[in-house]
């Protein structure tokens, strides 16, 4: 049976307005349940003790309201909070919050495991589980707001587990869930898909009304250098996937992780700049979390801020982040990797995508920002 959470406002309407007519039950019931789905959520109906009683127990009998199962969380020294979820069929996935003054950006996960197997990502190296479904996905929101404490994230980004754009219908769900005012009603503006570029899905999220932010996870400024640290360049090429980037109406953001002496020599630098020019995006420069794939070395402070200088003297925004949360394996995928959970002996091994602007001098133009 399809479950209220995994419809979208419209349909979880039409589904609960039925049901209460062929019950009998009175029209005006259905303002009362509708905010109990995302706006207002109880964990079960049987919490909504504005409802009568029996309205309750038929409600959790006919539409149970599923839910993630909070198996860790640890908060770091400087405040990022990372939450295992566990799912109904036992599955094991990750979320991040990242606290930032005002900001609270909470990094959400798309898929158990990842098919991709980019070189340097910790979620890569345990392949695809399974996709999430659309409950699961925007669930990871709706279970902050559950509390003990309730936090509201005031930003998303789907730079947790998985490529979301290999998830597209449940992502597509799960993005008006997030958006729209009678489910969770974070604005566009303030969330983020971030992809290697999937062509078909791209097409799809370009299409869409709501100014969705893009994040493209680029990591490399040719095809050929692509190749070598992410498989998915065999299939969708970067020329390609650079003018489908092009189609979108809106700014772009490059996602770089600078590994030493792989793509952080000066021609890389160049070409880059040249790329990110034409395509109008900004560049964030991302330090490979340490204890990365074997034989990837993070590029040095140094490189990063030199590379990221380079960059704004050829007139492209660039901002220079550093991880977080680095205390509590912080950086999505690894923390369920550590924990054995990974359906390998693999090393516990980081995917870095918890960072934050280092200042240097200059406004952060991160899509979150
Ligand atoms: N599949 C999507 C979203 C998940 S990855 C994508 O690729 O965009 C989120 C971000 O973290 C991506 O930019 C990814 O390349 C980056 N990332 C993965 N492993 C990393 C590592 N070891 N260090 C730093 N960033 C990493």
């Amino acid at each position: 049976m399809t479950s209220l959470l995994d419809l979208a406002p419209g349909a979880a309407r039409a589904a609960l307005e039925a049901w209460l007519a062929h019950r009998g039950d009175p029209a005006y019931r259905l303002a009362q349940l509708l905010p109990r789905l995302w706006r207002r959520p109880v964990r079960r109906w049987a919490d909504a003790t504005d409802l009568p009683a029996a309205l309750r127990q038929a409600l959790d009998a006919e539409w149970p309201l599923p839910s993630l199962t909070l198996e860790v969380r640890q908060t770091s020294r400087d405040g990022t909070e990372k939450m295992l979820w566990r799912l109904p069929d036992g599955e094991a996935i990750e979320s991040v919050l990242i606290p930032e003054g005002s900001r609270r950006t909470l990094c959400i996960s798309s898929q158990a495991g990842c098919p991709l197997r980019c070189a340097f990502c910790a979620t890569g190296t345990m392949g695809l589980k399974r996709n999430l479904a659309a409950w699961e996905i925007a669930g990871q929101v709706r279970e902050l707001l559950l509390g003990p404490e309730p936090v509201k994230p005031t930003n998303v980004v789907f730079m947790g587990m998985g490529e979301p754009l290999l998830n597209w219908p449940a992502v597509a769900t799960a993005l008006t869930l997030l958006n729209h005012p009678d489910a969770l009603g974070i604005g566009a503006r303030h969330i983020t898909v971030s992809t290697v570029g999937i062509l078909p899905s791209l097409a799809e999220l370009a299409k869409r009304p709501e100014q969705f932010r893009l994040a493209l996870s680029l990591h490399a400024p040719t095809s050929a250098l692509r190749l070598t640290i992410m498989p998915i360049e065999k299939r969708y090429r970067l020329p390609d996937v650079l003018e489908a980037v092009g189609a979108f109406r809106r700014r772009v953001t490059f996602e770089y992780v600078l590994i030493a002496g792989v793509n952080d020599r000066e021609e890389d630098l160049a070409e880059l700049a040249r790329i990110a020019k034409s395509a109008g995006a900004m560049v964030n420069l991302l330090p490979l979390h340490p204890g990365g794939a074997p034989g990837l070395v993070p590029a040095s402070q140094r490189r990063l801020a030199s590379f990221a200088a380079g960059l704004r003297r050829r007139g492209v925004e660039a901002v220079a982040r550093r991880s977080r949360g680095l205390d509590i394996a912080a950086a999505c995928g690894q923390l369920r990797v550590m924990r054995g959970d990974a359906g390998g002996e693999v090393p516990p091994e980081p995917h870095g995508d918890v960072h934050e602007p280092v200042r240097v001098g200059e406004r952060s133009h991160h899509p979150d920002a």
